[in-house]
């Protein structure tokens, strides 16, 4: 008897992730059935997906698109709908898996809803567990929802950690590639353009995910959400630079063993690890050759030039809403970055900032959370237009992109 094909949902299927995701769906179309696929602006691909996919429901953010969404998907049967209530609602609709990919705390609320379904979600949007912590680990539990984690680090880890006993854990360790300021000094990283940020050496992502790996905010962000999906204290969730990018997590146990997640650096595999369920999915990913590879270096991270990284384990130690502080004023700061109003290393100090004026609020519910992300956002900002502090320098380029 053949097996139904599960049903799947994408937040953010036309972004790097999504794209990952619908590609290995089109490997075995037969296997799943499309019910939304959601993306924020790029209306065309988002018609393109919805068409070859023959999705349910086809999603828009930005309600000004609706009517060009419409007629992309004209003759098909696919329910065009738009705005962040629709985006909200299109999470809700019940699917077997759910692919959590929109970037920021703009996945958060449809991450929460998707989740509310009590089914398999696949959690590429880390910012949402960084921010909503407690609060959305409540809701995975109440629903009985399966969190699989996407980020290639800890998808290695849930990977290490299948047949052995959670007490039996010693620490984990995540791998960074360190981006592309790894042997660079402050001088070199206070002049750094966008452009040269985006230069990742070992991964292609999108934008803000990219300049998150160039100043370590994302290992930043990558250990809370260890901390959080582990159920680990700060001290026990290790960084190595691992510039080759092959081992992306391991795990100590306390019989001394060193259980390794080793594998090519394409998004693919952790994703075809979550889509697959209890089956692994054959992929078109590239084999790692470690002949060729040669050689594995590791070294500890400096978290003098990646003060982001220090930061993180800060708010995480801090807890309560020190993560949500951390992640919104991140967001902000990679934003302006990225449309040249601050330089490079201004990044981490808008977090700090943010973080000093904030500390470490109590957050016990989703309106909290909205209430504290909404407040740091609103203090990194003053940081960067009034400049109540000073910033570094600004980056020494033309003022817009
Ligand atoms: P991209 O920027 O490539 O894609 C983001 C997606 O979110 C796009 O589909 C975008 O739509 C959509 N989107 C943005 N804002 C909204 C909104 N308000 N409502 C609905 N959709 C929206 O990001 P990535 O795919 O690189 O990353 C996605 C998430 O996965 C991030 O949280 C990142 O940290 C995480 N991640 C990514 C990895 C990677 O290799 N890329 C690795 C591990 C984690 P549109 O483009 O149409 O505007």
């Amino acid at each position: 008897m053949s097996t139904p094909p599960r049903s799947v949902t994408i937040l953010g299927s036309t972004g790097s992730i999504g794209c990952s995701t619908i590609a290995l769906i089109k490997e075995q179309p037969a296997l799943y059935h499309v019910r939304a696929l959601v993306g924020g602006r790029n209306v065309a691909l988002l018609a393109e997906q919805a068409r070859e996919l023959r999705a349910e429901y086809a999603v828009i953010h930005d309600e000004a698109l609706l009517g060009a969404l419409k007629s992309a998907l004209k003759g098909t049967e696919t329910t065009c709908m738009a705005g962040r209530q629709a985006v909200i609602e299109a999470a809700s609709i019940p699917a077997d898996y759910t692919m959590a990919a929109i970037t920021g705390a703009a996945g958060l609320e449809p991450t929460l809803a998707a989740t509310a379904n009590g089914r398999d979600i696949a959690l590429a949007n880390k910012e949402a567990l960084v921010s909503a912590g407690d609060v959305m680990l409540r809701v995975v539990k109440k629903a009985g929802a399966t969190l699989l984690p996407v980020d290639s680090e800890h998808n290695a880890i849930f990977q290490c950690l299948q047949g052995n006993d959670a007490q039996d854990v010693e620490k984990i360790i995540l791998t960074a590639s360190g981006g592309p300021f790894i042997r660079a000094d402050l001088e070199e990283m206070r002049r750094a353009t966008p452009e040269k940020a985006l230069k990742h050496p070992t991964w292609t992502m999108g934008a803000k995910i990219t300049i998150d790996s160039a100043t370590m905010a994302n290992k930043g962000l990558e250990v809370i959400e260890a901390a959080r999906l582990f159920q680990l204290e700060d001290a026990r969730i290790d960084v190595l630079v691992h510039p080759q990018s092959a081992v992306h997590g391991l795990v100590q146990y306390r019989d001394g063993s060193l259980i390794a997640h080793v594998g090519a650096n394409d998004m693919r595999v952790p994703i075809a690890h979550t889509l697959g369920g209890h089956q692994r999915l054959a992929t078109k990913a590239p084999r790692l050759d470690l002949a060729e590879l040669a050689t594995l270096s590791f070294e500890k991270p400096d978290e003098t030039r990646f003060k982001a990284l220090r930061l993180a384990r800060q708010a995480l130690r801090a807890g309560h809403g020190a993560p949500t502080i951390y992640s919104a004023a991140n967001e902000v700061a990679v934003e302006s970055f990225l449309q040249r109003r601050i330089g490079f290393l201004d990044i981490a100090e808008v977090i700090e900032y943010t973080l000093e004026k904030l500390g470490a609020p109590a957050i016990e519910s989703l309106d909290a959370v909205l209430h504290w992300d909404a407040e740091a956002r609103k203090r990194a900002q003053s940081c960067i237009s009034k400049r109540d502090r000073p910033v570094t320098r600004r980056a020494d380029v033309s003022p817009h992109i």
